[in-house]
């Protein structure tokens, strides 16, 4: 099986390369197989993606947004016509299952194109009256963005980065995770595809060396990540330096809560697709399920009961449920985790093994009795394994979700709506569902609190982070002077 684009990176409306980059080999998880190899970024390809980003921009940025808008609009179109084969090569680059790759990752994406195509022509900005003279404001494009990607979501990541900030009149220079390179480049060829000046959406191979450079660069305006809490801070550091505008999403261990009063079957879906879709790779999942005391034992049964139906196996059959993780190194680290939470004392309820595909394949698990100080209930696994909390009241629980240096995610099921609302205000979270869980649709601001990351993702939201306001005072009569 080969997925081999036509060259490493793509840098001015083109497919470049230089050989001079070490050698990233992409593989599918399924099978361990070698389906492409490219190069990372040497200094001459980065310089050429940052020049051609700043030369392309001002050009862009005075377009009428309309004009921006119909171009974003007839790449979301390719998208959705393209999407079968665009899904196959997003599950042979991540291992995610096509049952999922069909419908979530490039649709996604897609959303994003449309959506801040619509809102770009209506940012306006202010005037202010002060008396005779007033003061009008400009909401203005930034120049050029670095967007850098993690693996989970590698497509989607590049749309909803790219499409707020070309919609607003930026250029993007993207790094993808090296593990997962392939889909931004088919973003690049489309893009070019639907009408987009050259320049204006590069992509660059390569490790974080590579995401590195680009922060740094004096020409770069902001820098958008997608990655772990110790990656973030690295970057906000490096994006300091030059005062550039950031936006971090990040990692999370964001809790579920669920009280007795909750349905049942609504209670375990939901737990169950904050765990184990895309085998736990996600970074708003409901890591940490509290159940209260009273339902706890039903809640169990019944999960395990219907963890037991996940299909595992060929990510490229479309009744697959569940496929590998990523990498050799994300498998390593997930089961290292589930041993540690055997020896920590948590009580193994199902999985825990690989199961007959062996490989890079996690079983769905489920723990319970998990308490507070284990590792499990502390640190993000990004892995299909759930920890299950007890509760036994409202205030207890609330105390002890907040207790975390993450904040990106919480959710709350119960009937009781009043009680729903009161847990959600009191949560330190910044993305909560009411009887749902993990929907991210483009039109809601997607981010984190504390550690998790600043800056929004999605909806109106994102427009205040890939744009800059300019106030002009404007004076209509005699300059007073007392000079
Ligand atoms: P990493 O933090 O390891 O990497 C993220 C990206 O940053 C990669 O492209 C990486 O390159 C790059 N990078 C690494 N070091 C630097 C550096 N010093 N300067 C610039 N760029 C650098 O995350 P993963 O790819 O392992 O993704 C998993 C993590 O992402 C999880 O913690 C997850 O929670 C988080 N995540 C957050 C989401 C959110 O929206 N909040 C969504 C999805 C994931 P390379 O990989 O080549 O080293």
């Amino acid at each position: 099986m080969i997925a081999q684009p036509k060259a490493s990176h793509f840098v001015d409306g083109a497919y470049v390369d230089d050989t001079a980059g070490a050698v990233i080999e992409v593989i599918y998880p399924a099978t361990g197989a070698v389906i492409a190899r490219l190069h990372e970024a040497t200094p001459a390809v980065i310089e050429a993606a940052l020049a051609s980003a700043t030369r392309a921009q001002t050009a862009w940025a005075a377009l009428r947004p309309v004009d921006r808008a119909r171009i974003l609009r007839r790449a979301a179109d390719i998208i959705r016509d393209r999407n079968a084969d665009l899904a196959r090569l997003e599950t042979l680059d991540t291992g995610k299952p096509l049952q999922e790759t069909l419908v979530a990752d490039w649709p996604s994406g897609a959303d994003a194109l449309e959506y801040f195509a619509g809102l770009a022509p209506t940012i306006t900005g202010q005037t202010i009256p002060l008396g005779r003279d007033f003061v009008y404001t400009i909401r203005e494009a930034l120049g050029v963005c670095v967007g850098i990607g993690a693996w989970n979501y590698p497509s989607q990541i590049a749309c909803w980065k790219s499409a707020p900030a070309l919609a607003l009149g930026n250029a993007m220079v993207f790094k993808p995770s090296e593990v997962t390179p392939l889909g931004a480049l088919q973003l690049a060829e489309i893009y070019i595809e639907a009408g987009l000046p050259a320049g204006l959406f590069n992509v660059v191979q390569g490790r974080g060396g590579v995401g590195g450079s680009l922060v740094t660069d004096p020409r770069v305006a902001k820098v958008s990540l997608t990655g772990s809490v110790p990656t973030g801070q690295k970057v906000y550091a490096a994006a300091a330096g030059g005062m550039r505008h950031v936006t971090m999403e990040l990692g999370g261990k964001s809790p579920l809560i669920i009280f007795d009063d909750a349905s049942l079957e609504d209670a375990v879906g939901a737990a169950m697709l904050a765990n184990f879709y895309s085998a736990g790779q996600v970074c708003s999942n409901g890591t940490r399920v509290f159940v209260q005391k009273g339902i706890k034992a039903r809640f169990l049964a019944r999960l395990a009961e219907r963890a037991a139906t996940i299909v595992m196996g060929d990510p490229l059959d479309e009744a697959t449920q569940m496929g590998p993780l990523v990498s050799e190194l994300q498998r390593d680290k997930v089961l290292a985790y589930v041993q540690g939470a055997v020896a920590e004392g948590a009580r193994l309820v199902c999985g825990g093994g690989q199961g007959a595909q062996a490989g890079l394949f996690v079983e769905p698990t489920v723990f319970a009795d998990v308490t507070d100080g284990m590792t499990l209930a502390r640190e993000e696994v990004f892995g299909p394994v759930m920890a299950v909390l007890d509760f036994d009241d409202e205030s207890e629980v609330v105390a002890r979700a907040n207790d975390t240096q993450f904040g990106l995610a919480a959710g709350v099921f119960t009937a009781d709506l009043t009680r729903a609302h009161r847990v959600i205000a009191a949560l330190q979270a910044g993305t909560c569902w009411i009887n749902a869980y993990n929907l991210t649709p483009v039109e809601s601001p997607f981010g984190g609190v504390k550690a998790s990351g600043v800056g929004r993702e999605n909806g109106h939201a994102a427009v205040e982070h890939y744009s800059q306001i300019k106030s002009v005072y404007v004076g209509m009569g005699p300059v007073d002077a007392p000079y």
